[in-house]
C-alpha cells in the first residue's frame, strides 16, 4: 500500500523522538515541507494523499541525518534570515535569529546616513553566508555593501546568496583576514565575529559543534581575539560620523565595550536578543 504524508510524518516523528531530539515533530514538519516543497499548511490538508518511493527515501535519508543531529537547514541547505533565503555551506555559519537583533537596530541607522549623504557604505566583516550584509542591503536601497571573509569558498556563498535574492548589483567580497586586505572608509562597519571561548567550543550542542565551522565559533581564549583584531584598525576604516555594530556573546558586554573605548569608541547603544542576553553593541567614534 502507498504510504501517505500523514504516515510518513507520523514515523518520521517517532524516529526523531527515539533519537532524542527535542523538537521531533516540529522538525520533521520542518524537513518534510522542505523537501517536498509543501507549506506547512498544505502538509495538514494533504496528509491523506500518497507519497512516491522516491519522495520517501529522500525523506528518510534526511530523518536519518536530524537524527545524527545535524540541524534542519544544513540538511536543507538553506534558510531563512530577514525574509531572505540564503544558501548555507560547510564555510558559513547558519545564520541565527540573534544576529537578526543586529540587522534590526542598524537598519534606521543605514536609512539614516543613507538620506543625508545619498548613499551608505557597509563593510561586513566575517560575511560567511552575507546574511547581515544583505539584510541591511535589503532595507535600504541605496547602500552598498562588502563582504569580507577569510574563507573563499563562505566568499562564494555570500555571491550566490547576493544572486539569489537580486542584491548583486550593490554588493561586493572581499577575502580577507579582519581587516587586513580592506582599503578606504565605511559609514558602517558590521560584524558577527567568532566569539566563544575555545575552551567551550567542546560543550556546545552537536548541532553546533559538528556542523557550524569552528572558525565562525571560536573565538580565542577569552573569546575576544577577533574583537581585538577590528578594534585595532576600525577607526582608519571608518568615516567620522560612522557606526560599527558588533554581535557579542551574552557575557561580554562590558569586555568588549572597554576594548573599542580604549580605539577611541563610545558606546551608543547595547542591545539584548529575544532570550533577554546582551547581543549587540553600536559604537561611534569619540571625536572631539
Ligand atoms: N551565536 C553562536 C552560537 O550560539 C555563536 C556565533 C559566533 O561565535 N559569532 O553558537
Amino acid at each position: 500500500m502507498a504510504e501517505t504524508l500523514d504516515s510518513l510524518l507520523a514515523e518520521s516523528r517517532d524516529k526523531l523522538k527515539a533519537a532524542g531530539i527535542e523538537a521531533a515533530a516540529l522538525d520533521a514538519r520542518h524537513l518534510v515541507s522542505g523537501l517536498l516543497g509543501l507549506s506547512r499548511a498544505a502538509l495538514v490538508t494533504r496528509g491523506g494523499e500518497p507519497v512516491g518511493e522516491a519522495d520517501a527515501a529522500r525523506i528518510r535519508a534526511a530523518i536519518e541525518r536530524r537524527a545524527a543531529h545535524e540541524p534542519v537547514h544544513r540538511i536543507l541547505g538553506e534558510r531563512e534570515f530577514f525574509g531572505l533565503n540564503l544558501k548555507l555551506s560547510k564555510d558559513t555559519l547558519e545564520p541565527r535569529p540573534d544576529s537578526e537583533t543586529l540587522v534590526d537596530c542598524l537598519i534606521p541607522h543605514v536609512r539614516r546616513i543613507a538620506a543625508r549623504k545619498g548613499s551608505c557604505r557597509i563593510i561586513d566583516l566575517g560575511t560567511g553566508t552575507g546574511a547581515i550584509c544583505l539584510a541591511l542591503l535589503n532595507a535600504v536601497l541605496d547602500a552598498r555593501g562588502l563582504g569580507t571573509d577569510i574563507s573563499d569558498n563562505a566568499l562564494q556563498t555570500a555571491r550566490e546568496n547576493a544572486r539569489r535574492n537580486g542584491l548583486a548589483e550593490r554588493f561586493e567580497t572581499l577575502r580577507s583576514n579582519w581587516f587586513e586586505a580592506v582599503e578606504g572608509r565605511f559609514d558602517v562597519i558590521v560584524s558577527n565575529p567568532p566569539y566563544i571561548r575555545s575552551s567551550v567550543i567542546a560543550e556546545l550542542d552537536p548541532e553546533v559543534k559538528y556542523h557550524d565551522p569552528v572558525a565562525a565559533l571560536d573565538g580565542g581564549d577569552e573569546g575576544l581575539d577577533a574583537y581585538r583584531a577590528i578594534a585595532l584598525h576600525a577607526s582608519r576604516h571608518l568615516e567620522t560620523d560612522g557606526l560599527l555594530g558588533l554581535e557579542i556573546g551574552f557575557d561580554q558586554k562590558q569586555a568588549v565595550t572597554a576594548l573599542f573605548e580604549a580605539q577611541g569608541f563610545r558606546l551608543l547603544s547595547g542591545v539584548k536578543d529575544l532570550g533577554g542576553n546582551d547581543r549587540v553593541l553600536v559604537f561611534e567614534q569619540d571625536v572631539e
